[in-house]
């Protein structure tokens, strides 16, 4: 087949038909009350493709190829075909494991009352790993983070802690955080600082401090991801599917890093979040992420949550029950997808969006088979 027949310049001869969707979430969350997503069906599944609105097309254009590959449409490159579920029967059968049926998630703890934090962390359930955010407002948040995080501990005495700044504290900032947050028994602490250079000093600096730091959008909004091992910036890395490209792009990125990594979530609906769970499930498990993360890491795809409403009824769907997600592909439900479905103005600014991706997308899988 000539390249030009599989890399085709219209994306709607490699994704014809797509339903895009309006998901209300629970609450506010990122600033957003909504979420839009757009879903296709290809030879592996069902996938999902929902970069959000703000977003431009050279970054979504990773988004498209993520989703591309999970459906099995990814054309002209190693990944294409039957990946995914040949992929993990694959890495389990080497192993000689049996195949992974679910993974751990942690649950999230948001900036709240010291008061609440018993009653919002007892609507989980059980959960072996919580990641708290702190930072909220930078480095004035501070006081009332130290004030909730004890009193988790004291609650919760046993429970793997992360926690999570969202980059919201410059680097003297971070520093005095760290200070004052390490005696709560941290597993890791999720991008301090913003610069992947201010990481890196923040790293140098603590100067024997019990924190060890983790990447999160020193990863995923980079123009090099892999500038966060060279500079020695984390211990950890956070990826998601979508922003990195899909499951192969981000296996690539971590083994090329070296380091233990978590998979997050991007804000998806259950579709999307079984890619993440499929690559969690894969993580390679070396000596140094047994020491940093234990043997079951949790993972941050347990924000199906967040959602008041999802592509399939609860019982199907990729929501943590005890701690856990499942491990498999989701079919939307037709009716679900109907009811949530977008207006036409809405369907036709998605249908530019996805040709417009696909526009950036092309010339690198082009290129990549030349
Ligand atoms: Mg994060």
């Amino acid at each position: 087949m000539a390249d030009t027949e599989q890399i085709p310049e219209s994306i709607a001869e490699l994704v014809p038909n797509f339903t895009i969707l309006t998901l209300p979430m629970v609450t506010r969350f990122r600033g957003i009350t909504e979420r839009e997503i757009m879903l296709f069906e290809g030879p592996d599944g069902w996938a999902e493709f929902s970069p959000f609105t703000e977003y431009d097309a050279a970054e979504s254009s990773r988004w498209l190829r993520a989703a591309l590959e999970f459906a099995g449409l990814l054309p002209g490159t190693a990944e294409a075909g039957p990946s995914a579920v040949g992929q993990l029967a694959d890495t389990a059968g080497r192993s000689g494991a049996a195949a992974v049926r679910s993974v751990a998630v942690n649950a999230t703890l948001p900036a709240c009352a010291t008061s609440e934090v018993e009653s919002i962390l007892a609507r989980y359930g059980p959960v072996g790993t919580v990641k708290a955010k702190v930072a909220e407002h930078g480095i004035d948040s501070l006081p009332a983070d130290v004030e909730r995080l004890r009193e988790f501990r004291r609650l919760f005495p046993s429970t793997t802690l992360r926690l999570d700044a969202n980059a919201g504290y410059s680097l003297p900032e971070a520093l005095r955080a760290c200070a004052e947050l390490a005696e709560l028994d941290l597993q890791y602490f999720e991008q301090p600082v913003a610069a992947v250079e201010d990481m890196a000093r923040l790293r140098e600096q603590l100067d024997g401090l019990p924190v060890v730091l983790a990447a999160d959008e020193s990863i995923r909004k980079a123009e090099d991801p892999l500038r966060v091992a060279e500079l020695g910036a984390a211990e950890v890395v956070i990826v998601k599917v979508q922003p990195l490209g899909g499951i192969a792009a981000a296996r690539s990125i971590i083994e090329a890093c070296g380091l233990p990594a978590v998979v997050s979530s991007a804000l998806e609906s259950s579709v999307g979040l079984a890619a993440g769970a499929q690559l969690a499930a894969t993580l390679p498990r070396t000596p140094v992420s047994r020491e940093l993360l234990g043997e079951h890491p949790a993972c941050g795809l347990g924000t199906g949550r967040l959602f008041a409403e999802d592509v399939v009824s609860a019982d199907l769907s990729v929501r943590p029950v005890n701690g856990q997600i499942p491990v498999t592909r989701i079919v939307p439900d037709p009716q679900r997808l109907e009811r949530l479905a977008v207006d036409q103005g809405r369907f036709d600014w998605w249908s530019m969006r996805l040709q417009e991706c696909w526009s950036v997308l092309r010339p690198s899988l082009l290129s990549s088979r030349s």
